[in-house]
């Protein structure tokens, strides 16, 4: 068995770890008191690589939930799944991050740190063979951002063989509450280039913008983000959860998708869109979800695939459909589109076939792509980190906490290295001879 073993920290994490918990014991057959209630014994193949079976039956899932304060984890343990989750595995506070990155990761956080490493060594001497983690939080606030990435810089520490993969919501001022969060953001993405494996982007200006102009609803809350983001999430981990052979493993994945070691942020579609309670008035077609879910509107990044190239991607369907026709429809939108693919990376699309549908859906697809025009949405936070910086607005904040001003320019500029290095793949092309080489007059624009 190749366990995972999943951490959610501060109150988006919890909240977004809460519904992928409601999603993933729907689709499993779960029921809220941890007793299996399905129909197909595909349900149960895979169930412990998130779920421990306890003695009694039940099926207890792999998770530790932290935060610096409570509230966010009371309502959870008083919501719908609340009691499925093992009491010993919420670790909090009571001080809150008052959303301060150097809370989180230096000060308050750091002093609930080890609580939360005890907890998770507990689940992993648990495991039989332990693949690796994924950690939900968000960029933008204290906790989740601060202390989420000390943790997994802990844990690389502590177990340096196994995967990292996040699930990072990136802040966007359509949604957010705060003017720091740039600065909590660029100090987790300087975080996450070293010490994350794999990250998930979901990004709250995508989806806020799916929420207002595809799903029309004129003031999107976090409840109808969330939906987007558990579906996303549901899509994305079924190819760990349900038997199959495409990246059916956290190690897979990586290989099929990141070329260079530190490009491992991926755009994430998903298709059909559906807005939450409503029903979908009929299947979509193979073609129809092909065409969905490679278009920049599906995308769960403000990022625009046309204006960048994919250096790899894969993409999950779901549900009763033909193999040959997927393989055709996909074999198709590359052809068709063949100068958004590096060339320099022959068959870099990979695509699968899961029989299982999420709830509610006959049919849905997930696409994971390593596109460079993520740069984009790099760009957008960095230059709303520089106009404050430029001025050291708010900076004593984290000077308080005792950070130097230092660790913020090299955190700038790892994020502006990391866009360079987007680019740079972007312009590269091969030549004839097959030797690759890069483009000297397409050089980046200073900014
Ligand atoms: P923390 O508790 O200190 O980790 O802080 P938060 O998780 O509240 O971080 C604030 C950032 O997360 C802001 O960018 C918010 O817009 C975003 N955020 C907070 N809750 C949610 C949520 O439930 N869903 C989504 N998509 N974003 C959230």
């Amino acid at each position: 068995m190749r366990e995972i073993l999943h951490i959610q920290g501060g109150q988006c994490g919890n909240q977004i770890g809460a519904k992928f918990w409601e999603v993933v014991c729907a689709e499993h057959g779960i029921d809220s008191t941890g007793r299996y209630d399905g129909d197909s014994e595909l349900q149960l193949e895979r169930i412990n690589v998130y779920y421990n079976e306890a003695s009694c039956g039940r099926y207890v899932p792999r998770a530790v939930l932290m935060d610096l304060e409570p509230g966010t984890m009371d309502s959870l343990r008083s919501g719908p799944y609340g009691q499925i989750f093992r009491p010993d595995n919420f670790v909090f506070g009571q001080s809150g991050a008052g959303n301060n990155w150097a809370k989180g990761h230096y000060t308050e956080g750091a002093e609930l740190i080890d609580s939360v490493l005890d907890v998770v060594r507990k689940e992993a001497e648990n495991c039989d063979c332990l693949q690796g983690f994924q950690v939900c939080h968000s960029l933008g606030g204290g906790t989740g951002s601060g202390m989420g990435t000390l943790l997994i810089s802990k844990i690389r520490e502590e177990y340096p063989d196994r995967m990292m993969l996040t699930f990072s919501v990136f802040p966007s001022p359509k949604v957010s509450d705060t003017v720091v969060e740039p600065y909590n953001a660029t100090l987790s993405v300087h975080q996450l280039v070293e010490n994350a494996d794999e990250c998930m982007v979901l990004d709250n200006e995508a989806l806020y913008d799916i929420c207002f102009r595809t799903l029309k609803l004129t003031t999107p809350s976090f409840g109808d983000l969330n939906h987007l983001i558990s579906a996303t999430m549901s899509g994305v981990t079924c190819c760990l959860r349900f038997p199959g052979q495409l990246n059916s493993d956290l190690r897979k994945l990586a290989v099929n998708l990141i070329p260079f070691p530190r490009l491992h942020f991926f755009m994430v579609g998903f298709a059909p869109l559906t807005s939450r309670g409503s029903q979908q008035y009929r299947a979509l077609s193979v073609p129809e979800l092909t065409q969905q879910m490679w278009d920049s509107k599906n995308m769960m990044c403000a990022a625009d695939p046309r204006h960048g190239r994919y250096l790899t991607a894969s993409a999950m369907f779901r549900g009763k459909m033909s193999t040959k026709e997927v393989d055709e429809q996909m074999i198709n939108v590359q052809n068709k589109n063949s100068s958004y693919f590096v060339e320099w990376i022959p068959n870099n699309v990979k695509s699968t076939v899961c029989d299982i549908p999420p709830t509610g859906l006959k049919m849905a697809s997930t696409f994971i792509g390593n596109s460079t025009s993520i740069q984009e949405m790099f760009r957008r936070v960095s230059e709303q980190f520089t106009a404050m910086f430029r001025r050291k607005a708010f900076l004593h904040w984290y000077t308080g906490e005792g950070m130097d001003e230092m660790e913020f320019t090299e955190a700038e500029s790892n994020m502006n290295d990391l866009v360079s290095e987007y680019q740079q793949y972007q312009d590269a092309t091969a030549d004839e001879e097959g030797d690759y080489y890069e483009d000297e007059e397409e050089e980046p624009q200073e900014n």
